[in-house]
């Protein structure tokens, strides 16, 4: 097969592009080989919109064991081919499909925007965004990977080689559908690896909805697949003998089950990206404007549910008083944002479902024991699932909402006196995403960037990734790294050859 090239993938459609589905025609089946398939399981998917509470859907796919076994068996017989394809080949399909996914960015949104809510001006467009630029990244990783080599001093080359694992899972949340995909597809595809990708069971339209664009940007049948499911289905993914990585983003807890499941299996590689409880530390040296709306912009965008969002804000004594009020009343401005994700002017939809509506209430009823309420703490409307955005101050440090992550634009605002106080505050949590200082003082800034213990630092901005650089936690946030050439190095096998030039 190593005449695969661009002349076969010009004949497996090309350049013409449509995209079939849309909110009346919500795809909901499987896509395996290549192809969409029911699934074997009786067992389906509800789906409901968060916009108004409405249902959208009891039969879309929800993989069980056969199904999953049938996309093995796919993705295990595209392996041999597609790692020998070559750079330039992996490029322009990865290319390809960034450009489709684009094209279609609006329509791949509305797909998304049925079960999540994010409005299309704010996250939803973003997210599309993240997708194809995540694609087109690492398609142009695919010929610059190299390896390396030692010298011959001892009379031993050593060349070290960066090899595809064979088949690999990835297991996504609901609150980035699409942004993750790329994330996680673009550098195993990139390194010659097959992928199954298992959206969330409550967003698995515009992740199913890419089958129709992965034929057209000429992925052999068997590298690329989508099987929507639940928890379960992730549970078989995680414990299957011949996935050899999964990349997991979700809860800690989740995470936790799939490192044991892996472990108890055949000891597949597991990348986590798990949940966050990031601090936001202001000094009284900062650009007060630019620290409050990096922290407003921080715990509202996605309405909250983001992992690396500044849920806590510590604030130095000097300008407490005045961030506080600045804090609330642009708190109380974005308040005025929240409504349908339809409609134009929308900046904060509702919260993803029943279940994480009861969940982020919870945390709010409870909170009002717990501190005092700044601002915000009730639904916004009574159908659908909208609420304020919150903050609680001279909250303890120790309380529940000072400590769990809540996952709902709700933050705790608590001031501080010194830079060593706040350094153990910030780091006395068992996550580690992110963490953000604002100062005009550089080695303040620098200090406190060595000192927090977080896989990410923001100095004069917080809770933002780029694709150019490693992103992921310490402790209990993630074990290893997305993006960057450190999403490569998760995804392939160091082989060491070393060459006898003795003899
Ligand atoms: P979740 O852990 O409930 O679910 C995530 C995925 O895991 C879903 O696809 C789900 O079906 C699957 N799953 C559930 N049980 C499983 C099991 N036993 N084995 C295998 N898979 C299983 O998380 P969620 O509620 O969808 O997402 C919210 C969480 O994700 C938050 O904690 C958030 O912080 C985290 N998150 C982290 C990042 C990051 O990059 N660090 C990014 C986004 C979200
Ligand atoms: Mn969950």
């Amino acid at each position: 097969m190593s005449q695969l090239g661009p002349s076969l993938k010009e004949s497996s459609g090309g350049s013409k592009s449509e995209l079939p589905w849309t909110k009346e025609n919500l795809p909901k089946q499987l896509f395996i080989n290549n192809e969409y398939v029911d699934s074997k399981n009786s067992k389906k998917l509800e789906l409901y919109n968060p916009a108004d509470g409405s249902q959208i859907a009891t039969d879309v796919a929800l993989a069980g064991d056969a199904d999953v076994e049938a996309a093995v068996a796919a993705a295990e017989a595209a392996f041999p081919a597609w790692r020998k394809t070559t750079a330039t080949f992996r490029r322009d399909c990865l290319s390809k499909l960034a450009d489709l996914i684009e094209q279609h960015g609006k329509q791949l949104a509305s797909l998304t925007r049925i079960s999540l809510g994010a409005p299309f001006g704010s996250f939803g467009s973003f997210e599309v965004n993240m997708c194809a630029e995540g694609f087109r990244y690492f398609a142009g990783w695919t010929d610059k990977f190299a390896g390396e080599s030692y010298p011959q001093d001892d009379g031993f080359m050593k060349i070290v080689r960066n090899e595809p694992l064979g088949v690999t899972a990835g297991i996504i949340p609901w609150n980035g559908p699409l942004g993750n995909i790329g994330m996680k597809a673009g550098p195993a595809l990139a390194t010659g690896n097959v992928f199954i990708l298992k959206p969330s069971e409550k967003t698995p339209f515009s992740a199913l909805a890419l089958g129709t664009l992965i034929k057209q940007a000429g992925f052999p049948p068997g590298v690329f697949q989508i099987i929507s499911g639940d928890g379960s289905t992730g549970a078989i993914i995680a414990s299957h003998m011949k996935i050899r990585k999964v990349s997991f983003t979700g809860s800690t807890n989740t995470g936790r089950k799939i490192q044991e499941a892996a472990a108890k299996s055949n000891l597949k590689r597991v990348t986590l990206e798990l949940g966050g409880k990031s601090p936001a530390v202001v000094f009284d040296d900062c650009n007060l404007d630019n620290a409050v709306s990096w922290c407003v912009n921080a715990i509202t965008g996605n309405t909250g549910q983001v992992c690396f969002a500044a849920s806590r804000v510590y604030v130095q004594e000097g300008i407490y008083e005045e961030f506080s009020r600045r804090y609330k009343a642009a708190m109380e401005e974005r308040g005025k944002a929240v409504g349908h994700p339809e409609e134009e002017g929308t900046i904060m939809g509702p919260l993803v479902d029943k279940s994480q509506f009861e969940r982020v209430s919870g945390f709010v009823e409870r909170g009002r024991s717990q501190g005092t309420l700044l601002t915000g703490g009730g639904r916004v409307g009574d159908s659908g699932y909208y609420i304020q955005p919150t903050v609680f101050t001279n909250v303890p440090h120790d309380a529940e909402i000072s400590r769990d992550e809540i996952f709902g634009p709700v933050s705790v605002l608590n001031s501080f006196k010194t830079e060593e106080e706040i350094i153990k505050k910030a780091n006395d949590t068992t996550f580690g995403l992110m963490a953000g200082v604002f100062t005009q003082d550089i080695n303040k800034a620098m200090r406190l960037a060595t000192e927090f213990d977080s896989g990410m630092v923001g100095i004069n901005c917080v809770s933002l990734c780029f694709l150019t650089a490693p992103f992921g936690g310490s402790k209990e946030s993630g074990i290893g790294r997305e993006n960057a050439i450190n999403a490569l190095r998760m995804f392939t096998e160091t082989k060491t050859v070393m060459i006898n030039l003795t003899y």
